[in-house]
């Protein structure tokens, strides 16, 4: 089985389209939450993304969204997003945000363990950022399956360890990349962000997770950042978040 995996997809119409094509064929979709806010098209995005009826969690901000997530910690151009969010989503839109659960563990058949799928961290799902070795020791604690994927940073990275084993590894991926599922391990992986890639490569980001070749490959793609940046000023959102799309910062 193959899962195509997409996080962070913020509202960006034209990266998910183009990432929703490199995908064609896989079978079930995960998404890691952040479906909205930054971009100009957040009802066209998840109503895109609930035709596919994906594996998803919530993120913070899909919470803000529906007011179940305070923005007074967001920055200036974050708290202007996610008002301007809040007033364009359609009704249909808040129901399908409000569904969303913070934390899955998903059996597949076809794997031989489940997964996690979470937006921050195990511990704080909606905000705790898994960044640094320390961050990711204390996911692994609370993790009771092999792979946990993860969003929220925007980086395309993976932390890993061998069960009897306190020493983790990280690897970055601002490229792409091949990981391989190996037993005796565990994983903590994060495929990057479609919409708003902020480790200093604008290409969209995304996962496919092959069940049998037990392998997680990261793809990077460029799409038209033009036409998402066009939108972003069209919708009055501030110039930042237009700009940043070209840096992927
Ligand atoms: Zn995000």
């Amino acid at each position: 089985m193959r899962f195509g995996i997409l996080s962070d997809i913020h509202s960006n119409l034209e990266a998910l389209e183009t990432v929703l094509g490199e995908l064609r064929g896989v079978d079930r979709f995960l998404c890691l939450g952040d479906m909205v806010d930054y971009g100009a098209n957040p009802n066209e995005v998840v109503e895109r993304l609930k035709a596919l009826d994906p594996v998803v969690v919530s993120g913070n901000h899909d919470l803000a969204a529906i007011e179940a997530y305070t923005i007074a910690y967001f920055n200036p151009y974050a708290q202007q997003s996610c008002q301007w969010t809040r007033k364009v989503i359609t009704p249909e839109v808040r129901s399908y945000l409000k569904t969303l659960e913070p934390v899955k563990v998903f059996n597949s058949a076809e794997f031989p363990d489940s997964f996690t799928l979470v937006h921050g961290s195990l511990d704080d799902p909606a905000s705790e950022y898994i960044v640094t070795e320390k961050e990711a020791a204390a996911c692994f604690e609370k993790l009771t399956t092999r792979v946990c994927f993860i969003g929220h940073s925007h980086h395309a990275e993976m932390f890993f360890k061998a069960e009897e084993n306190w020493q983790i590894f990280h690897e970055r991926f601002y490229d792409g990349g091949e990981i391989k599922i190996n037993d005796g391990y565990r994983y903590i992986i994060n495929c990057g962000s479609v919409g708003q890639p902020r480790d200093r490569n604008p290409r969209a980001s995304f996962g496919i997770f092959d069940t049998e070749k037990r392998t997680v490959t990261i793809h990077r793609v460029m799409y038209s950042i033009k036409d998402a940046q066009k939108k972003i000023l069209h919708a009055g959102l501030p110039r930042t978040l237009a700009e940043r799309l070209a840096y992927g910062k």
